[in-house]
């Protein structure tokens, strides 16, 4: 069945300014690090990615080791490319990134010259593309000089395999020295990629600053919490939820904890108020900062993707509000 993108595709949403430069993304990205692994069902994952094209998201985030197993969702994403986006490649931004252990040995992992570039040659391969639109660091590599992972940044940019360079998980005082480097080289620093939600306010202390000083912008993951900023949880942890697998990154002791459940339940009251659900309240509270160009999540179904989206149509906040909400979005 041949995909026939919606003609308004592009008329609802507001799409955002990534720092000082001239790429716009939208409020809402999709995020591939879950849902999109062999343990997954393609025809999900295509119809996730079809209607969040439809929905007017462009901007699809990935990195190597994103699956199960690692380098799967590349390999996922690649084929719907290849089946429903062969004519609109230039209407998406993809990105993807390096950093954490890829394969065995001394060159699958870290910051090195010869990881970075052997990887995203890996990554596009899988992807099927010839170059992708932002390439992350994934992380800080204390074992490698700034210099040389900041030179394979500017390479991928100068070789024509990446349009731009992000950093992701560094502190603000290592994002100004990248930054530095960067410019140095004449490849500018687009985006930096951190944790942020209602839970988890870490950025507030110096690294929104930073970034805003700089004139670049932030990708921020898991803004829902990994789901605990939604109403999936309110009764217990429900059959497939990310909660109740194997993979770790969320535990249903985490869902248990009392002190979350009630500030959970406090948000989800001042969300109804709102007219939103409690996820839509979680996505507009991290898009208060101009310099937020665009929160990256994840999705397990068609349904979550349009119910998140539809976030854009209340991004406002009074300033009461926010000093309400302080009470229970506490890290
Ligand atoms: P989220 O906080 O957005 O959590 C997504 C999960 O929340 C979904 O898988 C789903 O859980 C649940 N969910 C989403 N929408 C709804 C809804 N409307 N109602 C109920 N439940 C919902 O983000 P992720 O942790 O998935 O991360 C998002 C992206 O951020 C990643 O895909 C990746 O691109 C990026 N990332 C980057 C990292 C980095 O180091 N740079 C690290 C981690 C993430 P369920 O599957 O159980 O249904």
């Amino acid at each position: 069945d041949a995909f026939v993108p919606a003609a308004d595709r592009y008329a609802s949403t507001p799409y955002r300014r990534v720092g000082r430069s001239g790429l716009r993304l939208p409020p809402i990205s999709l995020g591939l690090w879950q849902n999109f692994g062999d343990d997954r069902d393609p025809q999900t994952m295509r119809a996730i990615v079809r209607r969040a094209f439809d929905l007017g998201v462009t901007h699809f985030d990935l990195a190597n080791n994103y699956g199960p197993p690692p380098g799967s969702a590349e390999t996922h994403l690649g084929r719907i490319l290849e089946q429903d986006f062969r004519h609109h490649r230039d209407e998406l931004v993809i990105s993807s990134k390096a950093g954490y252990l890829m394969w065995p040995g001394p060159y699958g992992d870290g910051g090195s010259r010869k990881y970075l570039l052997n990887s995203l040659d890996q990554s596009l391969d899988r992807l099927g593309l010839d170059h992708v639109d932002i390439f992350y660091h994934h992380r800080e590599d204390p074992d490698t000089p700034l210099e040389e992972t900041m030179g394979a940044l500017d390479h991928a940019v100068r070789s024509g395999k990446a349009l731009y360079a992000g950093i992701s998980n560094y502190s603000p005082q290592k994002t100004r020295e990248a930054a530095a480097i960067l410019a140095d080289l004449g490849t500018p620093l687009l985006i930096h990629q951190p944790s942020y939600s209602m839970f988890n306010r870490h950025i507030e202390n110096g690294l929104l600053e930073t970034a805003t000083d700089l004139g670049i912008g932030l990708a921020v993951f898991s803004p829902l919490q990994q789901g605990l900023l939604t109403n999936k949880y309110m009764s217990g942890v429900p059959q497939g939820s990310r909660a109740s697998g194997t993979g770790g990154s969320l535990t249903s002791r985490q869902v248990h904890d009392h002190t979350y459940q009630a500030r959970r339940h406090g948000l989800n009251g001042i969300a109804h108020e709102r007219g939103q659900s409690l996820a839509q309240l979680a996505l507009a509270w991290a898009l208060r900062h101009p310099t937020v160009a665009t929160t990256l999540v994840g999705a397990s179904s068609v349904r979550q993707l349009e119910q998140n989206i539809e976030t854009i149509e209340h991004l406002d906040f009074a300033a009461e509000e926010l000093a309400r909400l302080d009470e229970f979005a506490v890290d």
